[in-house]
């Protein structure tokens, strides 16, 4: 036994030394530890008024006793323990997010030190903290997103560990601590999915003996280049089909993906353009899984294509939308809530949105991003026109989960109806592809030249 734990073990008959047990205990407790400091700041309030019904004499008598009763605890208490250092309280904490994207938060009444590391087999997040009290309820830190289990206690009597279980590789991509406006910290961690190779890179070249924390501005991390970078994103893909063909009962999700090979290809034959795929294969990719790797692609802008039905068979042509919180009209609002539906459909919940987005910087961002959104969206009508076939009013706006990157500006393209027999046609067909793919790569070379000539 050592002399922490026999300080844990030593009764004390005042309220503080629930409190000190409960600390040194680190057991999640919440609740029960707010009582614990109301009863104490009670039990102040109760000493300060009886001070005052008494003689000054009987005060100093008190103050005396209590002063020889702690002097006589202290002697008590083994050397080891008296030097110890109080262990930190981490008194609330929550964890937000999907399974691109999982935000972890814990507050800290003093400022921690840690650091991060990563295992293999299965993938985890190790974060290493000096003597912690976890002071919240075990149900704040409830696994969710990219981790499958959380745990945190104590390692000795100088530490304390969290360690996050990850579904599939992941990485920290902020790992921050914050003040608080109360004067107490936050540590922040931003966990993003993550390559499989990247893991095994990011286990491979940390260093035990050095802290490796990322401290980055999540907004940095669309790392400004020469190159002009396209996320193509096929919508659907795997158990969600999306659409069916009127005529052929071809999915959605086949065409899609067709599609957005030619795209990326006729993009990448432009200079200084470089086209990406978020799915190549029949795979099902989450919303936020798509944002997410087109934001570490580094992405300067994104592009779904999509081609779905309508219950009006006569409507055709193509449409090009960007997001707004107020659908332009009623088809672009059904429209988004059916394709909001993707994650539902493979049984991910969409319950929770990205964490923490009332962040004022990414607000701001996000506002100049619609602004570039916009202009995206005319150059390809502008492109299209006299060209491919349109719908009345071919710009319109809805609120598009996979729209939501604050810092890419990103359009979604109805390239045409899959319940109309003639576009469903255009839709299979190979030179109308190249065609509207060529169109498309020429809106995006203009827009890009606009936005190379204004420095951005
Ligand atoms: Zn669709």
């Amino acid at each position: 036994m050592d002399g922490r734990e026999r300080v844990v073990d030593s009764h004390f008959p005042t309220c503080k030394c629930l409190l000190e047990r409960a600390l040194r205990c680190g057991f999640p407790m919440g609740g029960g530890f707010l009582n614990a400091s109301f009863g104490l700041r009670a039990g102040v309030k109760a000493s300060a008024v009886e001070a005052r019904g008494m003689g000054r004499n009987g005060v100093l008598a008190r103050i005396a006793f209590a002063l020889l009763f702690l002097a006589g605890l202290a002697a008590m208490l083994p050397a080891p323990a008296r030097a110890a250092e109080k262990p930190l309280l981490a008194f609330s904490a929550r964890v937000a997010g999907d399974d691109a994207r999982t935000r972890i938060v814990i507050d800290f009444e003093q400022k921690p030190e840690f650091s991060v590391h990563y295992v293999a087999a299965p993938e985890r997040v190790i974060i290493d903290l000096p003597a912690t009290a976890f002071g919240f309820p075990a149900e704040n830190l409830s696994p969710r997103g990219l981790f499958r289990d959380i745990r945190y206690g104590t390692m000795d009597e100088t530490s304390a560990r969290i360690v996050l279980t990850a579904r599939k590789p992941v990485k920290l991509a902020l790992a921050e601590v914050q003040p608080n406006d109360d004067g107490s910290y936050r540590l922040v961690l931003d966990a993003e999915m993550t390559s499989g190779e990247a893991f095994a890179e990011l286990v491979k070249t940390q260093s035990w003996d050095m802290p490796a924390a990322p401290a980055r501005d999540p907004l940095a991390m669309v790392e400004k280049d020469d190159v002009f970078t396209v996320a193509v994103d096929a919508g659907h893909g795997g158990i969600d089909a999306g659409a069916t063909g009127a005529g052929t009962k071809t999915p959605e999700k086949t065409i899609t993906l067709a599609f957005a090979r030619i795209l990326a290809d006729r993009l990448n034959r432009i200079d200084g353009v470089k086209a990406f795929l978020t799915r190549d294969d029949d795979t099902f990719l989450s919303l936020s899984e798509r944002v997410t790797l087109a934001r570490q692609g580094h992405a300067d802008l994104f592009i779904s294509l999509h081609a779905d039905t309508l219950a009006q068979k006569d409507i055709r042509g193509a449409t090009v939308y960007t997001l707004s919180d107020r659908a332009s009209d009623r088809m672009a609002e059904n429209l988004a809530a059916r394709e909001n539906l993707s994650d539902e459909l493979a049984g991910f919940s969409i319950k929770s949105g990205p964490p923490e987005v009332a962040d004022i910087l990414l607000d701001l961002a996000r506002r100049e991003t619609q602004a570039f959104s916009t202009a995206l969206a005319a150059n390809v009508v502008e492109s299209f026109e006299g060209q491919v076939g349109l719908i009345n009013n071919p710009h319109r706006y809805a609120g598009f989960q996979v729209l939501r990157a604050p810092d890419i500006p990103s359009v979604l393209l109805e390239l045409g109806f899959l319940s109309n027999e003639e576009d469903e046609k255009l839709l299979l067909d190979e030179s109308w592809r190249g065609k509207v793919a060529e169109r498309i790569a020429d809106a995006v070379r203009r827009y890009r030249d606009r936005a190379v000539q204004n420095g951005g």
